[in-house]
């Protein structure tokens, strides 16, 4: 497997470099090629499969001989000791993809997890420090901090909004120590982002740092996603409809790695792409006209992105067509009024507690089925557990939330974290000292 940049197809870099460089020079992203297709009869016998077992079965298609395969399959089983199961909110209809069984309780999870093993496989052939770089609106950081820390020869510096995260989120980000640096930046996720994207392309901190991303800029965080998408059609291919993902969506990380899987042969009647009022690419859907804006503060914290950095690989993969890109994804979006009065009615007709993200992606799937009048199974990703907005939750739906033991324990914990403005020179200085 080699990869290309979105902005220059005859760029050829293997997996190694893809992984740790993050970002193309020429400022592209990173895309697999060539997609190994995996065939119908790939998908005859999932249904028993774990998302591990699924993982290794993929992960050889992509890498052939490139990785061993006894390390492929530990690689992925260390990866995902954890299910993603559909609950089936309206059986043979609707279902709910559960991705936050793993450790920091998002879908994050299986990215950050994966490419944490795939990084801590290529580090042990060499000695180099491996620092990696991660702006957060949320989940990202907590899931890239449980997943790489401890893990040897890497150090992560995890950059996020002050006062927009959770406190929960927060301290799944600012309470591990050892390798794992958060710094509490004064500003928006977008200016996280920005001052993440500065320093990737910094000779200066460059010549000092071995520099990585962890963010979905990173191919080697959607490669993995795609593996649940096929371990749902696998809970559900038993009622031999076509089926329909929705794909609550920020930076569009989720809906491309669905996307990807789907060109490698998953059958996937169509996608929704569910956003809330940072809604740049429904209305790209709607009009053709791509619009990146500043992003706008929601109660879905996580999706709060107005210039998602994955746009450009979708565009890709449907080929730089609007229309085929249009056909297989419909947009819808939500303001904070819509997605409570959602996560009320699901919870009345379902009996089932969603976040405010995974409440999106289920009112956007009704909204499609309403007006597609298909006969198909839809699915939505729930993209994170609905305790870690556990005060949100319980105001919304006037009843207590449970917050599982592994994310209560963090709520004593202290707080530890370094604040700076939302600008690169400061962060810059402060990431040298702590690594010096
Ligand atoms: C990250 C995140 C999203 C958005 O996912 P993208 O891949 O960036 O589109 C949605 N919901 C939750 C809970 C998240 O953490």
């Amino acid at each position: 497997m080699r990869f290309y940049s979105t902005n220059n197809p005859q760029t050829s870099v293997t997996a190694e470099q893809a992984l740790f460089h993050s970002m193309p020079a020429d400022k592209g992203l990173y895309m697999p090629t060539p997609l190994p297709q995996l065939g119908a009869d790939f998908f005859e016998n999932i249904a028993d499969q774990s998302l591990a077992e699924i993982g290794f079965a993929v992960s050889k298609a992509l890498f052939g001989d490139e990785i061993s395969k006894a390390d492929l399959e530990e690689l992925t089983h260390r990866a995902f000791p954890f299910d993603t199961p559909v609950v089936e909110v309206e059986p043979g209809k609707i279902g709910v993809l559960e991705l936050f069984h793993g450790p920091s309780l998002a879908f994050k999870d299986v990215g950050a997890r994966y490419m944490a093993g795939l990084m801590s496989y290529y580090s042990k052939r060499s000695d180099k420090e491996v620092n990696i770089l991660v702006a957060t609106s949320g989940d990202t950081g907590g899931a890239v901090a449980m997943g790489f820390h401890n893990v040897p020869g890497v150090r992560v510096s995890i950059l996020y909004p002050s006062g927009r995260v959770s406190d929960l989120q927060e301290k799944q980000l600012t309470t591990l120590g050892g390798n794992v640096q958060a710094f509490e930046v004064d500003g928006t996720f977008d200016d996280c982002q920005a001052i993440v994207k500065q320093a990737f392309v910094d000779d200066e901190l460059n010549a000092h740092l071995s520099l990585s991303s962890a963010n979905s800029i990173n191919i080697f965080r959607l490669i993995p996603q795609g593996f649940y998408y096929v371990r749902a059609y696998g809970q559900v291919r038993k009622y031999g409809k076509p089926v329909v993902f929705s794909t609550p969506s920020g930076n569009f990380g989720n809906l491309s790695a669905g996307a990807m899987i789907q060109q490698m042969g998953l059958p996937v009647e169509h996608f929704v792409a569910a956003t809330n009022l940072n809604h740049v690419v429904p209305t790209y859907l709607e009009t053709g006209n791509y619009l990146p804006k500043p992003s706008i503060a929601t109660i879905s914290n996580a999706m709060d992105v107005g210039s998602p950095s994955n746009f450009v690989r979708l565009k890709h993969l449907y080929g730089d067509d609007y229309d085929r890109f249009k056909a297989n994804v419909s947009g819808y979006f939500y303001d904070d009024e819509q997605t409570r009065a959602g996560m009320k009615r699901i919870h009345e007709l379902y009996d089932y507690v969603a976040c405010p993200h995974t409440a999106i992606g289920i009112v956007g799937l009704q909204a499609y089925l309403r007006a597609s009048e298909k006969d198909v199974v839809g699915v939505t990703l729930a993209t994170a557990h609905p305790s870690k907005f556990k005060p949100l939750v319980e105001d919304v739906l006037e009843m207590p939330v449970d917050v599982p033991e592994r994310l209560a324990i963090l709520a004593n914990r202290t707080k530890q974290s370094i604040p700076i403005p939302a600008q690169y020179e400061a962060f810059k200085e402060s990431l040298l000292q702590t690594v010096a």
